[in-house]
């Protein structure tokens, strides 16, 4: 106040008042001394008279209704002084306080011009602990310190700076070479701040620095300087991070992460990284709302709550450059209430305390950074007042995230759009062709069958896929309406594809369902509603689904179970009818190659006499299909080796493979046996027949008579022989019918070559 009066060019008459020698105790006695002091610049109206009075708040509380009447008459008194009936017009008061939201606003209003003196900031700051001499510090200190003493006013600043200095003169007396180093400057800082009374929460600022410090964790924190900011930040106690956020170019609003370090997990220790934060943006004051906050202010009751809610945030709004923080957590508190009812247990949460929450969500959306404000003095400022949640309840975070409309991260977006999907998209299923939309996919909507089709009428059992059926059976259906005449033949083949699973004969149409419930899957998006029914689904969707109930290893058992009985079936399927010459020779499964006819072999004997190409399914417009089915190549010991060899293969069934193979090589024997066998009986006479009966004699057994000639019935029994152990038997009755040598000899090559000396 002497320092404005010299600038001013006042002559200081008296000391500066304090606002407190105003304040008498009798009553009436203040009222006096006011009027007192107005009433000598009346004797001097020709020079211009100032008043000053420091901590005016004191004299010109807030008046409320529990306001004594001493005070209310004071203000009355000093109200009529300055523009009321009383006015001096020489007489200049200044009034100084620092508790400007305490005062009485009416008094406020007589105030021609309000000058706001706020706190340096942390540039300000650094420029007055510079003030410390270089050899009382330890060098680099500085911009730690200025952090340290955040909110510090100017004055604590400087009794700061005197502490050190001090310190430092002190030991130098007994340690020449001693300097203050960063733990004796924050214990120095921390006097401070409790001398002037500067707190942030329940503690000082630089109490908590100390303590992160012996904790060893000094914190390397991220900083804020390099993007636009708008002002917000919410940090996460409960994933550890603080979401800052910022705008990019085109005014769009995104959000950066910083992760927080392992140890920050209290309002507490996020201090230092606040104040980093702060530090960066400059700001002059930093203000921690929480619960101790609360308490240390006596506010208990809600409306003294509010009181002091409002006053920190007046208080950050006088600064160009404050900060903010809320522990939200602490200030509204979360109810949760768990429930058993009849859809299972549920949560849920709500905010406890409303009213106070609905405020701090108010001033929450005041937060701005304002881009580079020119002032009239042509120095640029900025406008920032930033505020910052701190939050640990996930339900909280999400509540306030989305009711101050903060910005989402990218991951957070991610999880939105797919939950929209889940509840929007229209899918279509591919394993029943129904829609569906996933929010409502439940075990047991899906009807669908998930094994694969068999024909039932073929031999090797051939295996289909439910999309190659439906063709199939759409072209039967046509046939049949083309050729009228075999109308009947069409309609008793349409019958013979059978689901695998359950066995049920598979008909055109989709209204069968299927025979297992559960979810639909491989979905499809179909897009536009309106065209839902028009929409065709993936080819190679449906392709993985019907792949995958072909390779279901259930149904390929059973599968290989109906086959077995089907082969042996077959076997004894193969009647002397069938052959229309040489049978006899086929004595042994299958059959000639040469005597028997494929189409013979599918058909009952009355239709084997017709001609007509349509009764094999490969005439039907089915050779041509790619999928599945084993080749058959029109050679008969392909049907019955090959065939069986291709089926079976891919499902690595050793036992049928080698049965049939050992067969088939027995077979081999067996036909070249008897090719040379006929030639001998057929061709030469005395020698054939002693051939004959060489071999007759050779084993005497079931073969030699076989080879005798007999034909037809007794081949029939060489069959069976053949069948019986596994061909081991049947290539014994060959070579006992070759009779030739009777050597074990081998192969029928052998044979062969033995008869063929003989002749
Ligand atoms: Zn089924
Ligand atoms: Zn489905």
């Amino acid at each position: 106040m002497s320092k404005l009066s010299t600038k001013l060019g006042i002559a200081m008459v008296g000391p500066p008042l304090a606002a407190g020698e105003l304040n008498r105790p009798l009553v009436g006695e203040s009222e006096r001394v006011i009027i007192a002091l107005a009433s000598r610049c009346h004797r001097v109206p020709y020079a211009m008279c100032c008043l000053s009075i420091d901590e005016i708040d004191s004299l010109a509380p807030k008046r409320d209704e529990d306001s004594s009447e001493g005070k209310v008459d004071k203000i009355s008194v000093l109200l009529s002084l300055i523009d009321g009936i009383k006015d001096v017009p020489n007489l200049m008061i200044f009034c100084a306080t620092n508790r400007l939201h305490m005062m009485d606003e009416a008094f406020l209003r007589r105030m021609s011009g309000k000058f706001f003196v706020g706190r340096p900031s942390s540039q300000a700051r650094t420029k007055i602990l510079a003030q410390i001499p270089e050899w009382a510090l330890e060098p680099d200190l500085i911009d730690r310190l200025a952090i340290a003493s955040t909110n510090f006013s100017g004055a604590a600043c400087k009794a700061f700076t005197r502490a050190i200095t001090v310190r430092c003169m002190a030991a130098q007396r007994t340690q020449p070479n001693f300097h203050v180093n960063y733990k004796e400057a924050l214990k120095i800082a921390d006097r401070t701040a409790q001398q002037y009374q500067i707190f942030l929460g329940s503690e000082t600022l630089p109490r908590l620095l100390l303590r992160n410090l012996m904790s060893g964790s000094r914190i390397r924190v991220n900083h804020l300087s390099r993007h636009m900011y708008a002002g917000r930040i919410i940090v996460d106690l409960h994933d550890g991070s603080a979401r800052i956020e910022i705008i990019e170019t085109g005014d769009r609003i995104a959000v950066i992460e910083h992760k927080l370090f392992p140890n920050e997990t209290s309002v507490q220790s996020l201090l230092e990284r606040l104040t980093v934060y702060g530090k960066d943006r400059n700001v002059q004051l930093l203000q921690l709302i929480d619960l101790n906050l609360l308490a240390s202010q006596g506010a208990y009751d809600e409306k003294k709550v509010f009181e002091t809610l409002k006053e920190r945030y007046d208080e950050c709004v006088a600064y160009t450059r404050s900060m903010i923080i809320y522990d939200l957590d602490s200030l509204v508190g979360v109810n949760k209430s768990e429930s058993d009812s009849s859809m299972g247990r549920s949560m849920s949460s709500s905010v406890v305390n409303q009213s106070v929450y609905t405020y701090v969500r108010a001033r929450f959306r005041e937060a701005v950074v304002e881009q580079q404000q020119e002032t009239d003095d042509g120095t640029q400022q900025m406008v920032e007042k930033w505020a910052v949640a701190v939050i640990r309840e996930p339900f909280l975070l999400r509540q306030f995230s989305s009711d101050v409309q903060f910005a989402r991260t990218r991951q957070e977006e991610e999880e939105l759009e797919l939950e929209r999907r889940k509840a929007e998209d229209l899918l279509k299923c591919v394993k029943c062709k129904d829609l569906y939309i996933e929010n409502e996919n439940k075990m047991g909507n899906c009807a669908h069958h998930d094994g694969f089709i068999y024909d039932n009428s073929a031999p090797d059992l051939a295996i289909y896929t439910q999309s190659e059926v439906a063709y199939m059976l759409t072209k039967l259906e046509c046939d049949a309406i083309n050729y009228p005449d075999r109308r009947e033949e069409f309609e008793r083949q349409k019958n013979k594809f059978k689901w695998i699973c359950c066995d049920t004969t598979v008909t055109t149409g989709s209204g069968a369902g299927g025979c297992k419930k559960g979810k639909h899957g491989f979905g499809e998006p179909v897009g536009d509603r309106q065209r839902r029914d028009g929409h065709r689904l993936d080819q190679t969707m449906i392709k993985r689904w019907e792949e995958e109930c072909r390779r279901n290893q259930e149904y390929n058992e059973k599968w290989l179970l109906l086959l077995e009985n089907r082969g042996d079936l077959w076997r004894n399927h193969i009647l002397p009818s069938h052959c229309s010459s040489g049978f006899s020779r086929a004595g042994i499964f299958p059959y000639d190659s040469r005597a028997v006819f494929k189409e013979k072999l599918f058909e009952p004997p009355a239709l084997s006499s017709s001609d007509a190409p349509s009764n094999f399914i490969d005439d039907i417009g089915l050779s041509n299909r790619s999928v599945l089915r084993p080749t058959r190549s029109l050679s008969c010991t392909a049907l019955s080796t090959d065939a069986l060899a291709a089926t079976t293969n891919p499902l690595q069934q050793p036992n049928l493979i080698s049965s049939f193979a050992m067969t088939d090589d027995a077979l081999t024997t067996t036909n070249d046996a008897l090719t040379t066998a006929d030639d001998i009986s057929s061709t030469k006479g005395a020698k054939g027949a002693k051939g004959a009966k060489g071999a007759k004699g050779a084993k005497g057994a079931k073969g030699g008579k076989g080879a005798k000639g007999a034909k037809g019935a007794k081949g029939a029994k060489g069959a069976k022989g053949a069948k019986g152990a596994k061909g081991a038997k049947g290539a014994k009755g060959a070579k006992g019918a070759k009779g030739a040598k009777g050597a074990k000899g081998v192969k029928g090559a052998k044979g062969i070559k033995g008869v063929k000396a003989h002749i």
